[in-house]
């Protein structure tokens, strides 16, 4: 586990972060990430959540020094990736999304490898440890090519953390993943997350995401639209604001019995319903209720709203459809 001295507050710190790929013969220049500031405090189970193309993968691969940054400044760990990319890359393991198998090594002698890649020497390597957690020591010895989909994709979370990192990324980690193995998967990821590893998921399903992590980061589009507790942005994504104006100005919102009543310019007053706890209706009757008479009511969906279109719509980089 990570050492207890001097621990940084936050394990994964980016501000401002640009990223546009240059143009090819191919394709015109793509911007893919337009200014993200992103904080993933030490020790939290983060999720990136977005639509496909959103920008998820470019910001994970500049974080595991993979692509390069347009703009902006990136640390791991406490470590700037630019001023000591060696230190930033060692805090960090990724487990990326396609699988990648070394068919000519085994799955402890694939670990092995890995560990000398990033230096451990022989007294620390933890391979068979790692193997017996992910539930591959029957499997240490057998060729690559003869474990499942299933085993391959946890023989490279063995290999992500053959270096005792800090910091773990998952990269779509259930993308094709039966839902047994998605259990063991997640189980062996809350458990090292109980043991102070931080982890950064990525995943275009907000179930997954809203199963498994305490703070989720929306990203639309190469921003972050949001980034929120999670039962913070789920009670969002859950209510609908009706904005009336009334006929008369008041000297203060009205207090409406089981609703959330907010003060907006002009004499305006925003109140918030629950989805399938409430309507348009029974706010308005409400507001008559306590005395108010209307002029106008606009209504409001949660800026979120679009942003899950896109997602059922699976592409970002296309504008999502309207919702008439
Ligand atoms: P996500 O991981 O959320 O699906 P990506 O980071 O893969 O999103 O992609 C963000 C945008 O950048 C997309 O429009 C994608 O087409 C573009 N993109 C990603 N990788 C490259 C690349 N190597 N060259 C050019 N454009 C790219």
């Amino acid at each position: 586990m990570p050492q207890t001295d001097a621990l940084p507050a936050n394990a994964i710190e980016v501000r401002g972060l640009k990223k546009t790929y240059a143009s090819s013969r191919k394709a015109p220049a793509k911007v893919a990430l337009r200014g993200v500031d992103l904080v993933v405090p030490r020790g939290s189970m983060f999720g990136l959540l977005g639509p496909n193309g959103a920008g998820k993968s470019t910001l994970i691969n500049i974080l595991a020094g993979v692509v390069n940054k347009s703009e902006g400044e990136v640390r791991v760990w406490g470590h700037d990736i630019d001023a000591k990319p060696r230190a930033a890359r060692a805090a960090l393991g990724v487990v990326p999304q396609e699988i990648v198998a070394d068919v000519f090594f085994t799955p402890r002698e694939s670990l092995e490898v890995q560990a000398g890649f990033y230096g451990v020497p022989k007294s620390e390597r933890r391979s068979d440890e790692l193997l017996a957690a992910l539930g591959l020591s029957d499997k240490a010895n057998a060729y690559v090519r003869a474990l499942s989909g299933g085993m391959k994709r946890r023989l490279m979370v063995a290999k992500a953390l053959v270096h005792n990192p800090p910091v773990l990324i998952l990269d779509e980690p259930t993308a094709g993943v039966d839902v047994e193995l998605r259990r063991q998967l997640w189980e062996y990821v809350r458990k090292i997350n109980a043991e102070g590893v931080t982890i950064l998921l990525t995943t275009h399903y907000l179930e997954e995401a809203q199963e498994l992590c305490d703070t989720i980061a929306i990203v639309n589009r190469g921003e972050v639209v949001a980034c929120e507790p999670t039962d913070q942005l789920l009670r969002r994504l859950d209510t609908r604001n009706v904005v009336v104006t009334p006929a008369e100005p008041l000297p203060a919102p009205p207090a409406l019995p089981g609703y959330e009543v907010a003060g907006r310019p002009n004499g305006a007053f925003a109140v918030t319903y629950r989805v399938g706890h409430g309507s348009v209706e029974q706010v308005l009757a409400a507001v008559r209720a306590a005395g108010v008479g209307i002029r106008d009511i606009t209504t409001e969906d949660p800026d979120l709203e679009d942003v899950f279109v896109a997602m059922t719509y699976g592409d970002a980089s296309r504008p999502a459809p309207t919702a008439d």
